[in-house]
């Protein structure tokens, strides 16, 4: 049984309702461009995915990318920031919160007509007060289209990288889309993702038979493994990028733009949040001795929000209620320092 409970307009609707001011889509493309310069070799910035694990309220999200806009002035001619605003999250044993765009007040019961007007609310108005465009995570492909102008970067989470409809859906994106490496670590599966999304593909989409191009800028995310006991393994070190680099040299007919983003938390970190300054200034070194290396990973992706930590419930004004985060001070020196040693 699936009981009709709110009847969500089109995508199409909401974005012909609210549409983009045109400065505001015009410096989202410029934004796009950056980004894609990166993963495409033609500029050797870095790119720093960076904010909290969720979004789950729109003011401290609001404070914390008017922050990062700042510290984005001074670094930009180094590094790209791109503030992590996350609105659907997926969870490990599926109960529990599942983002803004289902449950615009982790309080409260779904809402999702609220919620998708909310997030695209959150998403224009980080972009107008601090000039950023943000990362989302594509947890439900046909969600997609509800903030496709406003999204800088895409991310497919581990436990999606292995479904056909994410494959398929990345293949149509003309963004980046970070595909994760799928919980069991398999770099097989996560090349395979990757040649998927870059291949051209027809499949049903919204209430339509497509046909995309494949997207040139699908590239993989390193986030850890989780073993068969439930341990967290890491996978940022040497041996694994070359391992992803090797899939990506190997796989017949050639994958466009070898590059990897490394997640520092997770299961790298082992969710050991303040562990993730280690383990950027460990990659940052690796960079500096192994040229494929340095070639190869071009980002880092990490959880951060204005307070450290995380917390159950919504007590702390800025504090994340998924993963826990770096606070904005530490954060603040890690840009710094990455934007040094690029
Ligand atoms: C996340 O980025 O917060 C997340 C859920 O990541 P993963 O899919 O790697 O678990
Ligand atoms: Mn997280």
């Amino acid at each position: 049984m699936f009981k009709k409970q709110i009847e969500i307009p089109s995508a199409e609707q909401i974005l012909a309702e609210s549409p983009v001011p045109a400065s505001l889509a015009q410096l989202k493309r410029e934004r796009d461009r950056l980004l894609i310069d990166v993963i495409t070799g033609r500029s050797d910035k870095l790119i720093v995915i960076v904010g909290p694990c969720s979004a789950h309220e729109p003011k401290p999200v609001l404070e914390y990318v008017d922050r990062l806009g700042k510290l984005n002035e001074r670094v930009k001619d180094r590094l790209v920031l791109v503030p992590r605003i996350y609105t659907a999250k997926p969870r490990t044993k599926g109960v529990g919160y599942k983002g803004m765009f289902s449950q615009p007040d982790p309080e409260h019961k779904e809402d999702t007509l609220k919620g998708i007007y909310t997030i695209r609310e959150l998403l224009l108005g980080a972009l107008r007060e601090s000039g950023l465009s943000a990362a989302d995570e594509m947890l439900y492909p046909e969600n997609f289209a509800y903030v496709e102008d406003l999204v800088s970067y895409v991310a497919i989470g581990a436990r999606s990288s292995e479904n056909q409809m994410h494959r398929l859906v990345s293949s149509g994106i003309e963004l980046p889309v970070g595909i994760k490496n799928p919980m069991s670590g398999s770099i097989p599966v996560l090349i395979n993702s990757i040649y998927a999304a870059q291949s051209p593909q027809v499949f049903k989409y919204h209430n339509w038979q497509v046909e995309t191009n494949g997207n040139p800028y699908a590239h993989a995310v390193l986030r850890g493994r989780v073993d068969n006991y439930g341990n967290d393994i890491p996978n940022y070190h040497y041996e694994t990028v070359m391992q992803v680099l090797e899939g990506y040299c190997a796989t017949e007919g050639g994958l466009r733009n070898p590059a990897i983003i490394v997640d520092a938390n997770h299961s790298n970190s082992g969710k050991r949040f303040e562990q993730q300054i280690r383990i950027v200034e460990e990659v940052l070194q690796n960079r500096q001795y192994d040229a494929d290396f340095r070639r190869i990973v071009k980002g880092f992706m990490i959880e951060s929000f204005l307070v450290e930590g995380c917390q159950e419930h919504d007590y702390v004004y800025g504090k994340s209620i998924t993963d826990p985060c770096l606070g904005w001070e530490d954060t603040e020196r890690l840009i710094y320092d990455i934007a040094e040693k690029v």
